[in-house]
């Protein structure tokens, strides 16, 4: 468990340990960890893709607002089981 490192976001996300599900708030221990953006582990796709609707729905009101893109590709260092692969397309 030594590979982790938290990258804080502070306004951007609530600040998560990847010990349990963003959205759900099972843990995590022993079982695959699904990652959103780099620094939010879901249990399970079908949280991911919640947090996913969420964060979409979030951006298109956002959008007239400031550029939030952002490459988070360098996040996914991890040895575990993580999954990322998750493209905003904008
Ligand atoms: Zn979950």
């Amino acid at each position: 468990m030594s590979a982790y490192y938290y990258s804080g976001c502070p306004d951007n996300y609530e600040a998560h340990y990847l010990d349990s599900c963003s959205v759900c708030g099972k843990s995590l221990h022993n079982s695959d960890i699904f990652m959103y953006r780099g620094n939010t582990p879901f249990c399970s796709k079908e949280c991911r893709q919640e947090q996913m609707e969420l964060d979409e729905a979030r951006e298109k009101k956002l959008k007239s607002g400031r550029s939030i893109r952002k490459s988070d590709s360098k996040s996914s260092a991890t040895n575990k089981a993580v999954r990322t692969g998750v493209v905003t397309v904008s």
